[in-house]
C-alpha cells in the first residue's frame, strides 16, 4: 500500500464501543509483522533490581553507565540520557533519593510520585472526546472504586511513604481520592516494559497504547525498543477489525488468565478461546495439563512468527 513519507499514515484509530469503552480499529488491512502504533512513554520507572545495568532513561542496556554524582542512585549512558530525564523527573527526585540512601523508596512509588508530578503540571483538559486518543492520565480507566483488598492495603503503604516524600519536598499532598483514582489507573493501563529476553525491566504508562483491548487470541502484540513501545501485527487484519493485545500470559490455563483479568483488569473474557476452553475442562487434571501445553505452543509459534517479522518488516 502506499505511504506517503513526508506524512505517516495513522494505522489505527479510537472508536467508542458501548460495552467496554473506547477501542482501537485498524484504518486498513495491514500484513503480519507490520508495525501498527508507536508510542512514548507518559511515565515510567526502571526497576529497583535494574538500576545500574540500564540506563534509567532511555532503558537501554549499557556497560559504561554513569551514576548521577549527587544522588548516587540512578545512571545514564550519556550527558544527553541525563539531562532529559533530569528535565522529566529528576530533578524533583534526587534529593530524596540522596536523603534516603541506601534505602531508595520503591519504583512504584517513584512512578506514582512522578505521575501526581506530571498530572498537576498539565493544564486542565475539560474536552475528553471519545474518539480521541488520551491526552492525559485523567482520561484512562480506573475502576478505584473496584480493588481488592490487598490492592487497597497497598494503596494505604503507598499513601505513608508518598506523605514523607511530600514532607520532605516541602509540598502539600494531592487530595488521597485523587491518588486513589490514579492508582487504578496505573494498575489496569501500567505496562511491563521488557528488554530484548523479554525480561521485564521497567513498568510504564503509554496514553495511546492504553486504549487496546484484551483478547486471549490476539491480532497484536506489544514489543520494546528501550522506552519506546511498538505495536506489531501478528495476524493479516482487516479494515474496521478491533486491534487487539493480550493482557496476560496465553499459555496459562483459562481459569488463571480469568483471575488475573478480574484482579487486574476487572471484567471477565468472553472470547472463544476462554469459552471453549473452560467447557472442555473436566474434573481431570490431565486434560488440564494438555490443554496448557497445546496452548504454550500456539503462543511459541506466534513468538516465533513475531520475531522474524520483525527482522522483515522494520521502518
Ligand atoms: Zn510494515
Ligand atoms: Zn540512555
Ligand atoms: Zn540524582
Ligand atoms: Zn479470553
Amino acid at each position: 500500500m502506499a505511504v506517503s513519507a513526508s506524512m505517516p499514515m495513522q494505522c489505527v484509530r479510537v472508536v467508542k464501543s458501548a460495552t467496554c469503552g473506547r477501542s482501537l480499529v485498524f484504518t486498513s488491512e495491514f500484513a503480519r509483522g507490520h508495525c501498527i502504533l508507536e508510542d512514548l512513554p507518559y511515565a515510567y520507572t526502571l526497576h529497583d533490581n535494574k538500576k545500574g545495568l540500564f540506563c534509567d532513561f532511555c532503558l537501554k542496556q549499557c556497560s559504561t553507565l554513569k551514576k548521577c554524582t549527587r544522588c548516587n542512585y540512578v545512571s545514564y549512558c550519556n550527558k544527553s540520557c541525563q539531562q532529559e530525564d533530569w528535565a522529566r523527573c529528576h530533578k524533583q527526585d534526587c534529593k530524596t533519593l540522596k536523603r534516603l540512601h541506601p534505602m531508595p523508596y520503591p519504583y512504584l512509588v517513584q512512578l506514582h510520585y512522578h505521575i501526581f508530578q506530571k498530572q498537576r503540571r498539565s493544564p486542565p483538559c475539560t474536552q475528553d472526546d471519545e474518539d480521541c486518543f488520551p491526552t492525559i492520565i485523567d482520561h484512562l480507566e480506573s475502576h478505584h472504586d473496584k480493588l481488592s483488598d490487598t490492592r487497597r492495603d497497598e494503596f494505604e503503604t503507598l499513601l505513608i511513604v508518598l506523605k514523607h516524600i511530600y514532607n520532605w519536598a516541602g509540598d502539600v499532598l494531592p487530595e488521597p481520592s485523587s491518588l486513589l483514582k490514579i492508582f487504578g489507573a496505573t494498575l489496569c493501563n501500567g505496562f511491563s516494559i521488557m528488554d530484548d529476553d523479554l525480561i521485564g525491566i521497567a513498568d510504564g504508562i503509554y496514553l495511546r497504547a492504553s486504549m487496546l483491548n484484551h483478547s486471549c487470541d490476539p491480532n497484536c502484540v506489544v514489543v520494546f525498543d528501550g522506552r519506546k513501545l511498538q505495536l506489531r501485527a501478528i495476524k493479516d487484519v482487516r479494515e474496521g477489525e478491533e486491534c487487539t493485545i493480550s493482557y496476560v500470559d496465553v499459555s496459562e490455563p483459562a481459569k488463571e488468565r480469568q483471575a488475573e483479568l478480574k484482579e487486574r483488569y476487572h471484567f471477565t473474557c468472553k472470547c472463544v478461546k476462554c469459552i471453549e476452553e473452560i467447557n472442555s475442562l473436566g474434573p481431570d487434571d490431565d486434560l488440564d495439563k494438555e490443554l496448557r501445553s497445546r496452548l504454550k505452543k500456539t503462543w511459541e509459534q506466534i513468538e516465533v512468527e513475531v520475531e522474524s517479522h520483525n527482522i522483515l518488516c522494520r521502518h
